[in-house]
């Protein structure tokens, strides 16, 4: 199936399950035709809350699929891997054992064919884990034990290598998460699950190569993650963050916001901007979002028209004084008018039009 075709098939998908759960969604203000007729690389950071999900369309027709989400999103992530014609993920990156990156694993390998999976040397005595190895033992699925140095894919133009972890033992399960990084011709994507600072100073001592234009920004923002010396060797333009709305761990954290504004990358975050696609056609990448419109290297951001208070549920223009008395955290910005009103917002008294 061609790519565009895709694309608009995933956002009328998640159109139809966002409105499906009574929230009136507009469809997205996209070019899709410009943005995607020469992308041979589709990243799906799939909206399944305070988890991780992330499902990667290789240019040499392969599927990649990094984490499962939680327990009960199975259903979301297998119509979402159904509706793409996916008919098989030849490698699925089990991160860690914690539930809100594979939860799910056992009923999408029940549902979906795996060709092999690759999970970190630490087991878990929790349900969804037990689950998990049951059926993959059953269908007889190869599973390969992930450390740094292992390469997944080295093809021309294409290659997908592990980085982490590097120790035997961590006193951090997230530690322990595999980081992967992708490389397609001149555009890169760096994948780190939960690892945390020790997994990431590992990374930058060893002098592995990790400057990526884009970052899955580790442990869902978390304040323990994102470290300064590492965020400086990856040095990414765009960084996306896993995050579920009004999460009980205040994710992303105000101290990892901060690190990332600091090395002056473009941040995207889920509770946001709900699933975020990443499209590469190996030197451009564009993120697309139903709240985005194109961003490519130089016009991003400048489409931002409104900017929404979560908790008033009023939007304002950019300069409104109102604008800086609205906390990072409850902070949502749209392209449109009627993206806002579309949602619910009403305009703050000095920016009607
Ligand atoms: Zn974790
Ligand atoms: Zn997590």
């Amino acid at each position: 199936m061609k790519k565009n075709i895709k694309i608009i098939m995933i956002i009328l998908l998640f159109t139809f399950i966002l409105s499906a759960c009574s929230i009136n969604f507009s469809l997205p203000d996209i070019n899709i035709k410009e943005s995607s007729e020469t992308s041979d690389l589709l990243i799906y950071f799939i909206d399944v809350g305070q988890a991780d999900c992330t499902l990667i369309e290789l240019p040499n027709g392969e599927e990649v699929l990094i984490d499962t989400g939680n327990t009960d999103d199975a259903d979301l992530v297998i119509d979402t891997i159904n509706s793409l014609n996916i008919d098989k993920i030849e490698y699925l990156i089990l991160t860690h054992p914690h539930e809100d990156h594979m939860g799910s694993a056992s009923d999408i390998i029940k549902e979906i064919e795996i060709e092999k999976i690759y999970i970190p040397d630490i087991e878990s005595d929790a349900k969804f884990y037990e689950d998990a190895k049951k059926v993959i033992k059953s269908q007889n699925i190869p599973i390969i034990k992930a450390t740094a140095g292992l390469t997944i894919i080295d093809i021309p133009d294409l290659t997908f290598k592990v980085l982490a972890p590097n120790s035997m033992y961590y006193s951090e399960m997230n530690e322990y998460s595999i980081v992967s990084r992708l490389e397609y011709k001149n555009t890169s994507f760096l994948f780190t699950g939960d690892a945390e600072s020790v997994s990431e100073l590992e990374m930058v001592n060893k002098g592995y190569y990790l400057k990526s234009d884009l970052l899955h920004v580790g442990h869902h923002g978390g304040r323990t993650s994102s470290s300064k010396k590492f965020l400086d060797s990856v040095n990414p333009k765009y960084s996306i963050i896993s995050v579920g709305k009004d999460n009980i761990y205040g994710h992303p954290h105000e101290e990892t916001l901060k690190r990332l504004k600091a090395v002056g990358t473009e941040i995207y975050k889920i509770n946001e901007l709900g699933t975020i696609i990443a499209t590469s056609d190996g030197n451009k990448i564009s993120i697309i979002s139903d709240q985005l419109s194109i961003n490519d290297s130089s016009a991003t951001n400048q489409k931002v028209q409104f900017i929404g208070n979560k908790n008033t549920r009023k939007f304002h223009i950019p300069n409104c004084s109102s604008v800086k008395t609205i906390k990072e955290a409850n902070r949502v910005s749209f392209t449109k008018r009627e993206n806002a009103v579309n949602q619910g917002y009403e305009p703050c008294g000095s920016c009607k039009p």
